[in-house]
């Protein structure tokens, strides 16, 4: 047993000392169900309620029928069959029907306790054995008046296993250990830690009596009530722990100041611009400037739906950085991507006094000497990379600003790493790649500030998707043909999983073969782009691409992210049905970037299943990167989503990031109300909630650290 604070916390017991455990079985929670104690078992969420104070009749039973409990006079029993087959068996009689009780264990002792005559209520799960429904080891009871009107009307049944249910342990069971538990407990072993007014403005149960009609309700409404309580509960921890991250950021860091917007911004912003900013993209530049004039580190999640422009406001931001007299770099996840980036920004500042270089993994030694050399002293302004720049070897003069690209190829760990490359940690903008869930970036990047661009550049048409099956593939390549012939360029995509990389790259290799006969040199060209290059021939033919060299661009998902090819009007991905929503979005995001008209065929076997044929049915009916997002969400979960943390942040036991949003918007606003109120938690209305903070620190909220 543990201490607090004077009192005995009889939580905190081993689940072997729970009256009817024991050593052996508390070794099968452990390992089973992760309870290694007391605590844990109250926080063992049961999957239903079973009603037992309703009564059924043997007539209703259907092949369907799971759990009944008949109330009925036993008019004969007796043991049949030898050995193995020998069972004890029992009928027992309703006003509508008869019903079978077997018994192949304990025999004897049951057989002693049955009377004819005698009336029972045989609560059990029914099989069916010959047609006829029975009762295999049910639960048995004299029936009495008084004691139906004593009994718990909901009976909890948790989650189990094969191992535990041999044991004795099955859903059911593991009932009688939480209701010894329930009993053992008082208010104070679940003292309250949410704030009065919280409760009284969200008409929430109490924290004690939430756990106990978790297990035990006494009806369906009060279980509800319970429920939502503990799942608010959940969701507002968990923001306001990462509200206080935030905060602690905005208060404490230190970051260096961008006071002033300077000559090469304005000369750019005047002179260089290639067309005008969206709204958009104007309110998240004033966004950033304010975090980068502030004085404290800025740690930004730019979201924004492909197609949007990032770029350019990243673009804009490192000129700012430049012009206070910092250095700043941009890391992109690819190769193709860091080239796509250093020739289109250099281009863009060609006339301005910024030196821009690149380092990749396969920048030449001589040249890599001369930048890192000059990202030293100073010489380099601005560097755009690939992972590369997390290099040891990479130093920097001043580093002000470090934005990521893209940022579901890079971990956590190795952003982390680009701070440390400045005495003060540099401002940090990282732009995504697809748009997040709002619920799940509150709840997985809940300590980042968040700039959301939500709005196209104008002119762009919407680009029309559809789904076609393979059988009609050779009408797809006449359509290529016609859009090449007026001058536009077309993708046809290739899946790529890991699981399965040789078949698949046999597959794309047929695929590539197959183009080719549709469209022979020399009346046109084809690229192909896969992993399996080296990065020098990947970028020759994406560049072969770009320039409108090679009309036809056949690759993996290598070239999915960021890749930006305006003429392109023509997006096909082949079997569509592998990939996944924001894949299949991101892909899409690579035609109607320019002013004509964009096509995304998909296509696909003719077997789909049903998440496959949603996914897209999604894909044709909107291009809204949002709203794809959700639904993306809705069919994986949030534990699949990409760039998601690996975190506690979505260890969730009770709540869901989807069926729950509703709480979990009251949760976020409730927590930075708190916050704003109190921001230390100093209150003596809040120091239950404080202290109770403090005892999660280092563990995510109710989970046990696994
Ligand atoms: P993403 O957000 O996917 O990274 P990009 O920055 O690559 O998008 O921009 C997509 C395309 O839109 C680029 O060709 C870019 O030049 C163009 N673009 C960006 N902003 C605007 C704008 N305000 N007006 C017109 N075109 C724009
Ligand atoms: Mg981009």
């Amino acid at each position: 047993m543990c201490r607090i604070k004077g009192t005995v916390d009889i939580l905190a017991n081993p689940i072997e000392y729970l009256k009817g455990v024991g050593p052996q079985r508390a070794d099968l929670l452990k390992k089973e169900l992760n309870i290694f104690t007391f605590k844990d078992l109250l926080e063992l969420v049961p999957y239903r309620h079973i009603d037992k104070t309703r009564v059924n009749q043997v007539r209703d039973i259907v092949p369907q029928t799971d759990f009944i409990q008949i109330k009925g006079v036993i008019t004969s029993f007796g043991i049949i069959g030898e050995k193995r087959a020998k069972r004890l068996v029992a009928e027992i009689k309703d006003a509508t029907g008869t019903l079978e009780l077997v018994w192949f264990q304990g025999i004897t002792y049951i057989q002693k306790m049955l009377a004819l005559g005698q009336v029972y209520l045989v609560y059990g799960k029914v099989s069916f054995f010959q047609g006829q429904p029975q009762i295999t080891h049910p639960e048995m009871e004299v029936w009495s008046r008084e004691k139906m009107e004593g009994k718990s009307t909901l009976e909890p049944v948790y989650p189990s296993t094969e191992k535990l249910k041999s044991r004795g342990m099955g859903g059911r069971q593991i009932g009688h250990f939480t209701e010894t538990l329930i009993k053992l407990l008082q208010e104070k072993n679940i003292p309250e830690i949410l704030p009065e007014s919280i409760l009284q403005l969200l008409q929430l149960m109490p924290r004690f009596k939430a756990f106990t009609s978790m297990h035990f309700p006494p009806d369906p409404e009060t279980w509800q009530k319970a429920i939502d309580r503990l799942k608010f509960e959940e969701f507002f921890i968990a923001q306001l722990r990462m509200g206080l991250l935030r905060q602690q950021r905005h208060r404490y860091s230190k970051g260096v100041v961008f006071s002033q917007v300077g000559d090469i911004f304005n000369r750019f912003y005047e002179n260089h611009l290639p067309f005008e900013l969206t709204g958009a993209q104007k309110r998240v530049i004033k966004e950033i400037r304010r975090d980068t004039g502030s004085g404290k580190q800025m740690n930004r999640l730019l979201q924004g739906d492909v197609g949007s422009g990032k770029t350019i406001v990243a673009l804009l931001i490192l000129l700012l950085a430049i012009d206070n007299g910092y250095q700043g770099c941009l890391m992109a996840p690819t190769e193709i991507l860091t080239n796509q980036h250093f020739n289109n920004i250099s281009g863009l500042l060609k006339e301005l006094p910024v030196n821009v270089r690149m380092l990749t993994g396969s920048t030449k030694t001589r040249e890599r000497k001369e930048i890192l050399q000059q990202l030293e002293d100073g010489t380099i302004h601005f560097v755009v990379g690939t992972h590369a720049l997390l290099e040891d070897t990479v130093k920097f003069k001043n580093l002000g600003l470090a934005i990521v690209d893209e940022q579901h190829r890079f971990g956590v760990a190795q952003r982390a790493r680009l701070w440390q490359k400045a005495a003060i940690p540099p401002h940090v903008l990282v732009m995504t790649a697809t748009p997040i869930p709002r619920t799940l970036a509150m709840t997985a990047y809940g300590d980042l500030d968040t700039s959301i661009i939500d709005e196209l550049p104008p002119n762009r048409k919407p680009i029309l998707t559809v789904h076609r099956y393979e059988t009609v593939r050779s009408q797809v390549m006449d359509f290529i043909k016609a859009e090449i012939v007026k001058g536009r360029q077309a993708y046809i995509i290739f899946p790529l999983i890991e699981e399965s990389e040789k078949l698949d790259y046999e597959n794309l290799m047929k695929g590539y073969e197959n183009v080719q006969a549709y469209f022979p040199e020399p009346r046109y060209w084809i690229s192909m782009v896969h992993g399996r290059q080296t990065p020098e021939v990947r970028t020759t033919n994406m560049q072969r691409f770009k320039t409108n060299d090679t009309q036809i661009m056949v690759g993996t998902t290598v070239i999915e992210v960021g890749v930006d090819v305006p003429n392109a009007s023509v997006m096909v991905i082949e079997n569509a049905e592998k990939f996944g929503l924001s894949q299949l979005h991101q892909l899409r995001g690579r035609v109607g970037r320019g002013a004509e008209k964009s096509f995304c065929i998909l296509l696909s076997g003719s077997k789909l299943n049903n998440d496959a044929r949603e996914r897209l049915k999604i894909m044709c009916a909107t291009n809204d990167g949002f709203k794809i997002a959700e639904k993306d969400l809705e069919l994986r979960g949030p534990g699949d989503i990409e760039g998601t943390r690996q975190s506690g942040a979505l260890n969730f036991k009770l709540a869901s990031i989807v069926q729950d949003k509703k709480w979990l918007e009251i949760a976020r606003e409730m927590a930075e109300r708190l916050l704003d109120d109190d921001p230390d938690l100093a209150s003596a209305a809040n120091l239950q909630l404080k202290n109770y903070l403090q005892s999660l620190t280092g563990k995510t909220a109710w989970s046990k650290i696994s």
